[in-house]
């Protein structure tokens, strides 16, 4: 008989831990595990602020798949189409012919993508928050910010590059934020000239609140503290424009920003719509509480692109969130491993704990079962616990390194940004 083929679709939080857990509990012979993502590795998302910051070396929160997943297979390209009609999947290579999967088992992991609203100019000079690549950018164009104020003699030129304009206040747009402000702040004694009144921090938020994953008591706290800082925080406030980077606020306020960073919300990966998939109206896939794709017995999904119902809450939907993806993952291995052994399902079920959000070098802010935490406890609580969650001890010991240089040498302020273009001294020589 042949061996069944578990198809994978995208290898972040739940595709890795899927198959991760497979890969530990499957029987020799009983299935073959493929796992197909863009990328070669899984990031830990909730480190790549204090990636962003410097505090971490951006490689050390992203975690290889071919070296973790050494039992399974890894094809790195995109999935454009799931069928569950014919159990196939169309799949393109970075390079070489597209292919077609044939699967017994699916997994559907494709999680969200930013949610852009249609502001003029946003496409153009707006970046988002959700890669290791948009995280190692931004920390580049910072600091090559401040390298070019610190060169200029011209106020409107210095003045743009300093100014620095987050739109969206959950947890991935407030700790890009403050992580990065943090470490523009303590490089500024390396680049004479500037102060810390030099720099605009504007966070533009369109509800009259921030932080909500923290609760509004702390929302409230972060809120003053951020502006105690220096922070502009511009709640109940849209962005209209940002054509040729000129940044239009619905209050009415224009002004130039050189950085424009777009945080504001996430939706389902378009691929789920790529095929026939039963969607919800809000465009995820639609799973019952054991995490079985509507109307199959052979298809799963979970994590950012599911709408996984939330037993806890009945009626509601578990929101798109790390903690939930995690527990979603293992919930959802044992059940694929259970259909294929004939055996019970078991409904999924967990009760949101709070958050942990850093707000830069010993400021944080938690709220954990009801438990509220304010400035360094919550901060370390932020690393404590994102490092026992960080998978692989490798990656847990350079991560721990990191931190422990990071309390006997101060951050790194070169702007490697010409790494985005390093054929152009080349291609200059030969020209010359
Ligand atoms: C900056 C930031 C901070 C965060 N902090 C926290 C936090 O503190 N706590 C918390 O609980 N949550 C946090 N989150 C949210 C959390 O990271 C997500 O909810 C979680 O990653 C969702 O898991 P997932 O498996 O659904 O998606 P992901 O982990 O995003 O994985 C999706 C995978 O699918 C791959 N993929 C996408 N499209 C395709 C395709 N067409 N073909 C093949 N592969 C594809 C992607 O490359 C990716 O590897 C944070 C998110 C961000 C952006």
């Amino acid at each position: 008989m042949a061996v069944p083929r578990i198809l994978i679709v995208g290898g972040g939080y739940v595709g890795m831990y899927t198959a991760l857990r497979l890969q530990r509990r499957l029987r020799r012979g009983e299935a073959l595990v493929t796992v197909a993502d863009l990328d070669s590795y899984m990031t830990y998302q909730p480190f790549l602020p204090e990636a962003a910051a410097g505090n971490i070396e951006a490689r050390h929160v992203v975690v290889p798949l071919r070296r973790v997943l050494n039992r399974c297979q890894i094809l790195s390209g995109r999935v454009t189409q799931v069928r569950l009609a014919d159990r196939k999947a169309e799949f393109t290579p970075h390079e070489g012919p597209d292919l077609t999967i044939d699967y017994d088992y699916l997994v559907v992991a494709p999680g969200s993508i930013s949610r852009l609203l249609p502001v003029p100019g946003l496409a153009e000079h707006g970046i988002g928050f959700k890669t290791i690549e948009e995280a190692i950018a931004l920390r580049n164009h910072v600091l090559g910010r401040l390298d070019i104020a610190a060169s200029t003699p011209d106020p409107e030129v210095r003045r743009k590059a300093l100014t620095f304009v987050f739109v969206g206040g959950g947890y991935a747009g407030v700790e890009a934020l403050a992580e990065l402000e943090d470490m523009a702040a303590g490089a500024l004694k390396y680049f004479s000239g500037l102060s810390r009144e030099d720099m605009r921090w504007v966070l533009v938020e369109a509800t009259d609140r921030i932080l909500p994953e923290v609760g509004p008591e702390m929302g409230k706290w972060t809120a003053l503290q951020l502006r105690e800082r220096g922070i502009e925080i511009r709640m109940g406030t849209l962005l209209k424009s940002a054509e040729g980077c000129r940044i239009v606020l619905s209050d009415g306020e224009e002004f130039d920003a050189d950085t424009l960073v777009w945080t504001a919300g996430v939706k389902p990966n378009p691929l789920v719509g790529a095929g026939d998939l039963p969607l919800d109206k809000k465009g995820r896939i639609r799973v019952d509480p054991c995490l079985r794709v509507h109307g199959t017995d052979f298809a799963f999904a979970a994590g950012d692109s599911a709408a996984v119902p939330d037993l806890t809450r009945p009626g509601e939907f578990c929101p798109p969130n790390a903690q939930h993806a995690v527990r979603q993952a293992k919930t959802l291995a044992d059940n694929l491993l259970a259909t294929l052994r004939g055996e019970a399902q078991r409904p999924y079920r967990h009760k949101y704990a709070g958050s942990v959000a850093s707000l830069g070098l010993y400021k944080g802010v938690a709220q954990i079962y009801g438990r509220e935490l304010r400035g360094f406890p919550a901060w370390l609580m932020h690393r404590t616990y994102h490092l026992t969650r960080m998978p692989t001890f490798n990656k847990k010991t350079r991560i721990l390194m990191d931190w422990t240089l990071g309390l006997f040498f101060p951050r790194e302020i070169v702007s490697l940004g010409a790494i985005e273009e390093p054929r152009k001294e080349f291609t200059l020589s030969a020209r010359s």
